[in-house]
């Protein structure tokens, strides 16, 4: 797709990026099939290739108007698109650049800018949020049922178990800031799956910095990540074997750190380290699979939920459902596996009707075969569908851990 830079737009680098991305697309229009917003609402605005339309109009010159941002805040930025598309459009980011011009050329009304600067301020940062989580637990019983459901109750959790030996090495591992708070059962999972494996799981503090890059925050982002670099080098440097990030949302961006920071020369290096040693749990367990045990009975009958960050952000597919089916657990077929639920980070507060038409259509699909549990592999998908489930949602990592013998 051919595209003018307008004047204002000639020397900006990023325009020029978007420029280069906007011409791999041939607007041939498949990715509209995958794309559930499209799904929903039907209007070529609201697909891939619409949306591709309206930046190419911004980057040539066009006033920068309500009506397009409308559209672009309605994409999940799920990716289904790009892993559709024929030609590699580098759709996610074509779009980050394109809302940062827009926000930049038409900025957003104080309200709709206080709204998000509260989400980053609460949900990313485990000091705040922990104790507003406590306060709403006790709450809890006193609330009306359909305000109940939205408030998640932490699985008890045993921890740390003892590391077998021979001892194998060690793993960072993230905490997470809303895995940490909401859903701990997570981290303690994978603490006993690496002690039966024989590595010491080092934890790692810190917002991945997720929620401030896709709410065009990128400066406070590129700080988090700074933070984070900081934080977790003295543990690098001492060797680690791998950084695991059960949260595949945050483990999409922590691969992304040597991209983000590539102009940075004080940072540049550490953060592409980093993302090297970036893991999915799923990738790091397929490669230890023959020290978990074999399957000797049917465990239960679950519906796997893969994340759109998983499947299409970080391109993991099949793999921590082949694990699961190997320790006993069976899988059962989920239509439209490839779309999102609505949950995508904040999208489910921001827009919170096109997020619950999407949770209705998932569940139903999940919940076809009438499964014991629906498993999936990041903390806000797993809070946003244990709203409205009829079974529980779990992370995948604790089942594998329920699989293996105690110690
Ligand atoms: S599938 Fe790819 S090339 Fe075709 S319209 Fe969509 S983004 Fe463009
Ligand atoms: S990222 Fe998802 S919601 Fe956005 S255009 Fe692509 S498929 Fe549609």
């Amino acid at each position: 797709m051919q595209t003018r830079l307008a004047p204002q737009y000639q020397s900006n680098p990023l325009a020029q990026e978007a420029e280069t991305i906007l011409r791999s697309c041939v607007h041939c229009g498949f990715c509209n099939a995958t794309c559930p917003t499209y799904q929903v609402l039907g209007d070529e605005l609201d697909g891939p290739r619409g949306r591709i339309y309206l930046l190419k109009e911004l980057l040539a010159g066009a006033t920068a108007a309500e009506s397009t941002r409308l559209h672009l805040d309605r994409c999940l930025s799920c990716r289904a698109c790009e892993t559709t598309c024929p030609s590699g459009v580098r759709y996610a980011r074509l779009l980050e650049i394109g809302r940062h011009l827009q926000n930049a050329a038409l900025p957003r009304a104080p309200g709709e800018e206080l709204r998000r600067r509260a989400i980053r301020a609460i949900i990313g940062q485990p000091r705040r949020l922990r104790p507003l989580l406590a306060l709403a637990q006790t709450l809890r019983p006193v609330l009306r049922a359909p305000i109940a459901r939205h408030i998640p109750v932490p699985a008890p959790v045993r921890s740390p178990y003892p590391v077998t030996t021979p001892q194998r090495g060690k793993v960072l591992a993230l905490a997470g800031c809303v895995q940490s708070v909401a859903t701990p059962q997570t981290e303690a999972a994978l603490q006993k799956i690496l002690a039966h494996l024989g590595y010491t799981l080092l934890r790692g503090e810190g917002c991945c910095g997720a929620l401030s890059l896709h709410l065009d925050a990128w400066e406070e982002a590129h700080e988090q990540i700074r933070r984070n670099i900081d934080a977790w080098w003295p543990v690098v440097t001492a060797g680690v074997d791998a950084i695991l990030v059960s949260a595949s949302g945050c483990g999409s961006v922590v691969k992304d750190y040597g991209d983000i920071l590539r102009d940075d020369p004080q940072y540049a290096a550490k953060a592409a380290r980093i993302a090297a040693l970036a893991k999915d749990p799923s990738e790091w367990l397929q490669a230890h699979r023959e020290a978990l045990p074999m399957a000797t009975e049917e465990r239960a009958r679950i519906a796997f939920h893969a994340p759109c960050s998983l499947q299409h952000g970080q391109r993991i597919q099949g793999v921590a459902e082949a694990i699961l089916q190997g320790l006993g657990y069976r899988l059962l077929p989920v239509t439209d596996a490839h779309l999102c639920c609505g949950s995508a980070g904040s999208y489910s507060l921001l827009q919170p009707q096109m997020a619950e038409e999407l949770r209705r259509r998932k569940l139903e699909n999940l919940e076809a075969e009438q499964p014991q549990w629906i498993a999936t592999a990041n903390v806000g998908c797993q809070l946003f569908l244990n709203q409205a489930a009829q079974v529980p949602v779990r992370h995948w990592l604790e089942l594998v851990a329920e699989a293996l013998p105690e110690a």
